[in-house]
């Protein structure tokens, strides 16, 4: 619902010409791009996790938008002297890749690195140590192997049916919710736990042929063009920790990040970054811990004031649900993400 709305009212800002006269109030001084998986289209029908990638031709096309657009490709640390040198002659953009997937160094790389675009990628550390549960990828499998599949949702067993594609994506949709809201992580992922065993998904197998090895990480941090960020150790909600574990995965994060590749990491992503995963007390921590930035998904440009609240910046999502160029030109102008607040400036604090 709240996709469709905003997909129509991404084509009438775009249709009315509105983005550009409110690009003087609203376009900010540059912006921050979320993305995750960058690989060619599946033909799957049922695909619930594609707002997490996008084409690597839609991607050549954000990068040309992007270049005629005549905006500063930069890396995270130029965002950050930047924002605290308030040196805003000319717009600028850096792009951010979630999770350190490895598609993102097949399709995602040579394109950047074609163009000589930095690039951070943030990576949580357990993925490379093939410990990581991508639950959201564990669940998808679970729905899309299966016709209907029973659980204990809330005290209660459930049948949820899984039949054809629009059962599976209204089951995924529940289960996710479900999910989300689930006060830990340690209770979502024993919930996950019993659905992956008894529906036999392997999710090491998953983490194994989705994510980057320490190898190929390192390989690719060797490229001054691009920047290891920490996304903690667990990829938990860390809002949703007590302060020793929320402490410990930022900490840890960084300590394994600096122990594998001799760089401690000055960028920091909060995994899921919405409110219910990241507020006032993690960005307190993180500055308190010396990240030079730490990025939320809260959507939004940056503005000079954000220089007072980097390990709160916005980003601006590039997702494969609203794969068109011109849709580009209304998020990076502003426009997309006022419309999303509300046509309010918010900050992500
Ligand atoms: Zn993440």
């Amino acid at each position: 619902m709240k996709r469709a709305i905003i997909r129509s009212g991404l084509e009438a800002l775009y249709f009315s010409g509105a983005h550009r006269l409110m690009r003087p109030f609203l376009g900010g001084v540059g912006a921050i791009l979320m993305l995750h998986h960058v690989r060619p289209a599946r033909p799957d029908g049922f695909q619930p996790n594609q707002l997490l990638e996008i084409t690597p031709d839609f991607l050549e096309r954000v990068v040309a938008r992007l270049a005629r657009m005549n905006v500063d490709f930069v890396s995270l640390d130029e965002v950050h002297r930047r924002l605290t040198a308030r040196d805003f002659g000319r717009r600028f953009v850096a792009f951010t890749f979630d999770d350190g997937y490895r598609d993102n160094k097949e399709f995602a790389y040579p394109i950047l690195r074609r163009h000589g675009i930095p690039f951070c990628i943030y990576v949580p550390t357990s993925f490379p140590d093939r410990l990581g549960e991508l639950w959201w990828a564990a669940l998808e499998a679970v729905i899309a192997q299966n016709d209907a599949i029973v659980l204990e949702m809330d005290g209660r067993d459930c049948k949820v049916d899984c039949a054809g594609t629009a059962a599976k994506t209204g089951a995924f949709r529940l289960l996710y919710a479900w999910l989300r809201a689930m006060p830990s992580d340690a209770q979502m992922l024993d919930a996950v736990r019993e659905l992956t065993t008894r529906y036999r998904v392997d999710t090491a197998a998953i983490c194994d042929s989705l994510c980057m090895s320490w190898d190929e990480i390192r390989a690719i941090a060797a490229d001054p063009l691009v920047t290891i960020g920490a996304h903690t150790v667990n990829h938990v909600m860390l809002a949703k920790a007590c302060d020793t574990v929320a402490r410990s995965e930022l900490k840890m994060g960084c300590a394994v990040l600096e122990a594998a590749l001799g760089v401690m990491p000055r960028h920091l992503a909060y995994p899921y970054g919405d409110p219910t995963a990241a507020g006032p007390r993690e960005f307190a921590i993180a500055a308190e811990l010396g990240f030079a930035t730490a990025v939320t998904t809260r959507p939004g440009v940056l503005f000079p004031e954000h220089a007072e609240t980097l390990t709160a910046l916005p980003r601006i999502s590039i997702n494969g649900e609203f794969q068109r160029g011109r849709y580009v030109d209304v998020l990076v102008s502003g426009a997309g993400t006022a419309l999303w607040n509300g046509l309010r400036k918010l900050r992500a604090a």
